[in-house]
C-alpha cells in the first residue's frame, strides 16, 4: 500500500503539532507505523491522501452511526450555515433537540448542551457534588470519561493504549477525591461506599464500557448500583457518550432497564459535529446555573450548526427505530464470521458483541474487567491492525476500543471484513 503523502504530511505535522496529532491515539503509536491522513469519506469508506480506500469500523470513534455524509445530516448542516454560524444566544433548534432527547431518553427530564463528552462528564460530576454537598466520587477501572483531571485515574482506551493510566499534571488532591472500583464487582463498590460513608457524591460509569474493548455488564451489576445509590443518597451517573443513541434510542439504560439520575451524552448526539450534553432529573438539573448555584457555561454551547446536525441525526434514529435491529444483524454476521474463523484456526480469542458494537480480544480469558482486558496481547493486535489495514479495513488503532458499525455497512462489506479477518489472522499468527 502506497502511503507516501501521509508519511510526508506526518513529518510536517510533527513540526507544528505535538506528536503530529490533535488526539493521542490517532498517532498509531500502539499499532506501529505512521498514521494515515484522511482526505474524505463517504458511506462506509474512508479515503486517505494517497487515494487508498478503507471500509471503516470506527466511524470517527462512534458518532457516525449512519456512515459518512448521510444526506439528511449533510442537508441540515448546509441549510443551517446559510443562516449564520454562531449567535451566542438562544435558538429554537436548541428547544427542538432538547425536547427530542427527553423523548428518546426518558430519564432525562432536562438537558444542557455542551461541546464534548469531556465537558459533559466534568459538568455532571460537578453538579452531583454541588447538589449533594459531598466531594468524593467513584469511577471504575478501565472506564474512560474524557480527559477531565478527576477522570485520568486508571482510565481506559487512549490512556491504556498510550501506557499512561495516570497523567502527570493531575494533582494528589484531585486524585484523593476519585475513588476507584473494579468494574462489574458490586461487592467491591459496596465496601468502598461503606468505607467512605456519607462522603460519596456520585458513582459514574460506562454502563457498557467500550473503552477497554466492549465489556458487558454482569447480571445484577447495574441494578445493584441503582439500589446502592438509592440507599446511600448517591447520584448515579451513566456515561452514555459512547452508548447513547447507539445501543438503542434510549441507550444502554433502555437496553438494561436501569434508570440513572444523570446521563452524559456525546458522539452521536452531534451528528459528527462537536457536541456533548448532560441531563437527568429536573430537580437535580435545576441546580445548574442560572436556576441553581452550580456554574457551567460555554461560548459555543448550543451552536446552531451543531444543533442542526445533531437534531437531524436524532430525528432520523427516532423515526427509524428498525435501524437498531439492522445494526444488530450486521454485527451478528460479522461476529459469527469471526467466530467461525477462530474455530477453524483453533484459536480461543475472546469476543463480545452488543448491537452495533463488538470486540475481538487477543486473549483466551473472558474479558469482564480491566484486569482481564489487560491480559490481551497488544503487540499481536498491532500486527493484526496493520494486516487489516493492508486489506482495506480501518480499525481503531487500539486493542482497547470497541469496533463500531454504521448503517452504511452492507452485506458485501461484511463479506470483505470477514475474509480480511481470516487472511490477517493467518498472516500474523
Ligand atoms: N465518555 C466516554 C464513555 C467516551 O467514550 C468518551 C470519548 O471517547 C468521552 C467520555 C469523552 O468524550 P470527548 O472525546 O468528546 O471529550
Amino acid at each position: 500500500m502506497k502511503i507516501d503523502i501521509s508519511k510526508s504530511l506526518f513529518e510536517k505535522a510533527q513540526q507544528f503539532i505535538p506528536g503530529g496529532v490533535n488526539s493521542p491515539v490517532r498517532a498509531f503509536k500502539a499499532v506501529g507505523g505512521d498514521p494515515l491522513f484522511i482526505k474524505k469519506a463517504d458511506g462506509p469508506y474512508l479515503y486517505d491522501e494517497d487515494g487508498n480506500a478503507f471500509i471503516e469500523l470506527i466511524n470517527s470513534w462512534g458518532p457516525l452511526i449512519l456512515g459518512h455524509n448521510h444526506p439528511a445530516i449533510k442537508e441540515a448542516i448546509l441549510k443551517a450555515t446559510e443562516l449564520g454560524t454562531s449567535f451566542g444566544a438562544p435558538t429554537a433548534k436548541e428547544i427542538e433537540i432538547a425536547d427530542l432527547i427527553t423523548q428518546m431518553v426518558p430519564s432525562v427530564e432536562k438537558v444542557r448542551m455542551v461541546n464534548s463528552g469531556t465537558e459533559a462528564t466534568m459538568s455532571a460530576v460537578r453538579l452531583a457534588r454541588g447538589y449533594t454537598g459531598k466531594d468524593k466520587f467513584i469511577k471504575f477501572e478501565g472506564n474512560y470519561h474524557g480527559h477531565g483531571d478527576s477522570f485520568l485515574i486508571a482510565a481506559g482506551s487512549g490512556a491504556i493504549t498510550m501506557g499512561m493510566p495516570n497523567s502527570p499534571g493531575v494533582t494528589q488532591g484531585t486524585a484523593r477525591d476519585t475513588l476507584l472500583a473494579p468494574h462489574n464487582d458490586l461487592k467491591a463498590v459496596e465496601e468502598l461506599v461503606e468505607a467512605n460513608k456519607g462522603e460519596v457524591a456520585a458513582i459514574i460509569l460506562e454502563p457498557v464500557p467500550g473503552n477497554m474493548g466492549l465489556i458487558l455488564p454482569k447480571k445484577g451489576f447495574l441494578e445493584g448500583l441503582r439500589k446502592l445509590c438509592d440507599r446511600e443518597g448517591i447520584i448515579l451517573i451513566f456515561d452514555e457518550v459512547m452508548t447513547g443513541f447507539r445501543l438503542a434510542p434510549g441507550g444502554a439504560q433502555e437496553v438494561f432497564d436501569v434508570t440513572p439520575d444523570l446521563t452524559t451524552m456525546g458522539k452521536i448526539i452531534g451528528g459528527g459535529m462537536p457536541v456533548g450534553a448532560y441531563g437527568g432529573k429536573k430537580e437535580i438539573m435545576e441546580f445548574v446555573s442560572p436556576t441553581g448555584p452550580v456554574y457551567q457555561a460555554g461560548t459555543l454551547s448550543g451552536n446552531p450548526i451543531a444543533m442542526a446536525a445533531g437534531y437531524a441525526m436524532l430525528k432520523h434514529l427516532h423515526d427509524n427505530p428498525s435501524i437498531y435491529q439492522e445494526l444488530d444483524k450486521t454485527g451478528g454476521k460479522i461476529v459469527g464470521g469471526f467466530k467461525d474463523t477462530l474455530q477453524r484456526l483453533g484459536l480461543n480469542y475472546s469476543m463480545t458483541h452488543l448491537g452495533s458494537m463488538f470486540s475481538l480480544f487477543f486473549t483466551d480469558k473472558e474479558v469482564v474487567d480491566f484486569e482481564t482486558a489487560k491480559s490481551c496481547d497488544t503487540q499481536l493486535f498491532g500486527k493484526y491492525f496493520q494486516a487489516m489495514l493492508s486489506r482495506g479495513v480501518y480499525l481503531a488503532p487500539s486493542q482497547f476500543e470497541s469496533f463500531f458499525l454504521s448503517t452504511a455497512i452492507k452485506d458485501e462489506h461484511v463479506q470483505h471484513i470477514v475474509q480480511a479477518n481470516e487472511d490477517s489472522l493467518k498472516e500474523v499468527l
